[in-house]
């Protein structure tokens, strides 16, 4: 085996540190919503830090960033990696980051070692992988990926009811959105480096989790309509309650999960609004969000179909109105079986222990799944907390991430 890269963890924890005071939100609160002024700040430092490593950073039209580095053939499909620099409202500095600054040091760690790619290695940063200003994530590897079709993109619409379209100027982007899908085949494969943000490295004290699955969310609303009255005079039998439908479905939902024969379908109906909310007012109106994950399609359709039987038959059986609206149902992703198991040889081969895992958040490698074939590596985070402030990964921990994942694209662009 070739010497392993030396990874130059002091440079990347300062890059680390520096980015994270790039924030809508005073040090140590990271908040960088798509295309704010901390977001567009931050993703032109990334592009700086790019060039200095002599990579080719170019922009597509909802403003995903490349950095390339030529490979001898330039024939050859690219390898990829990279990750995301938004950051929900209150957010920390490891979520997304390690993917990126880490990947960028991954590169320049090759650089020094020598090493000339055969083909070419590209640094994606993802555009809006968190959904806080449209309510939709993963917004830049869905258009790569070509799953988003372009009436919902032109639908998307924040708060202030602003497009995608006013905020694509804002950050100067121009051309067309359908520029931006890409081809199936357009890399040879694609490897996220990404904090766990769950508890289960560190419980069991392993340095890098390898990613089989990952799971997707389904998310649906439902709409209940009952007849509202006075909590006194309107007798039950004549009672038309949308809340008790609500709670029904909201049982059927748990059901549906526990009894779907997958360990990993998990259902939460976590959004339950009544109308009009007053204490003796009979609930005339509801309005449930149900969120359904699972990494097996079949379980995962199996589940939203019970649900939406079961809402149906419910809200028949009490004479309450409905109306159901699937908000997205992606599908799970299966990591590629060769980059799983040559980033667990990689592992072996530097002394670096690894356990493979369930994403159980999404990635935009979940959508990146659809181009090419996928893995990701995970590091520890401390207590498993992320989106917060006090979200950590210790240098040690970045430090065999970054090594990981240099080692594999030395491998794969080779
Ligand atoms: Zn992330």
């Amino acid at each position: 085996m070739k010497p392993a890269p030396e990874i130059d963890i002091g440079r990347l924890q300062k890059e680390i540190a520096e980015l994270a005071l790039i924030s809508e939100s005073p040090p140590p609160v990271v908040t960088r919503v798509l295309f704010s002024e901390a977001d567009l700040k931050a993703r032109a430092r990334v592009k700086d830090i790019c060039r200095q490593a002599r990579l080719a950073v170019r922009e597509d039209a909802v403003g995903n960033i490349f950095a390339r580095w030529e490979g001898t053939d330039k024939a050859a499909a690219a390898i990829a990696t990279g990750s995301h620099i938004d950051a929900i409202p209150n957010a920390g500095q490891y979520d997304g980051v390690v993917g990126v600054l880490g990947g960028i040091e991954a590169v320049r760690a090759l650089q020094r070692a020598g090493f000339q790619p055969r083909r070419a290695i590209e640094l994606i940063v993802f555009t809006a992988e968190e959904p806080t200003r449209f309510g939709l994530g993963c917004l830049g590897s869905r258009l790569l990926a070509g799953t988003l079709p372009p009436e919902k993109t032109a639908a998307l619409r924040d708060a202030e009811g602003r497009d995608l379209d006013f905020w694509r100027r804002q950050a100067g982007l121009g051309g067309s959105l359908d520029s931006v899908r890409l081809n199936a085949g357009a890399y040879a494969g694609f490897l996220e480096l990404h904090i766990e943000q769950g508890p289960v490295l560190e419980r069991e004290n392993i340095a890098i989790g390898i990613v089989e699955k990952i799971a997707a969310p389904s998310s649906l609303r439902l709409r209940l309509t009952g007849v509202g009255g006075h909590a006194g005079t309107v007798l039950m039998p004549e009672r038309r309650d949308a809340l008790l439908a609500g709670a029904e479905i909201a049982l059927a939902v748990e059901k549906a999960a526990v009894s779907s024969g997958s360990p990993d379908t998990v259902g939460t109906a976590g959004v339950f609004r009544v109308e009009p909310g007053a204490v003796n007012s009979v609930p005339s109106r509801a309005v449930l969000e149900i969120d359904v994950r699972d990494t097996n399609p079949a379980t995962l359709n199996a589940a939203l179909a019970q649900i939406e039987a079961a809402a149906a038959q419910i809200c028949q059986k009490r004479g309450i109105g409905l109306e159901l609206e699937r908000i997205n149902v992606d599908a799970p992703a299966m990591c590629d079986a060769r980059l799983v198991e040559l980033a667990v040889r990689v592992c072996a081969d530097l002394g670096v222990s690894s356990r493979n895992m369930i994403s159980r958040a999404y990635h935009d490698a979940l959508f990146m799944a659809r181009i090419c074939p996928i893995a990701m590596l995970f590091i520890p985070c401390r207590g498993g907390v992320s989106h917060r402030p006090d979200e950590y990964a210790g240098p040690e921990q970045i430090q065999k991430g970054v090594l990981v994942l240099a080692e594999a694209l030395r491998r794969l662009a080779e």
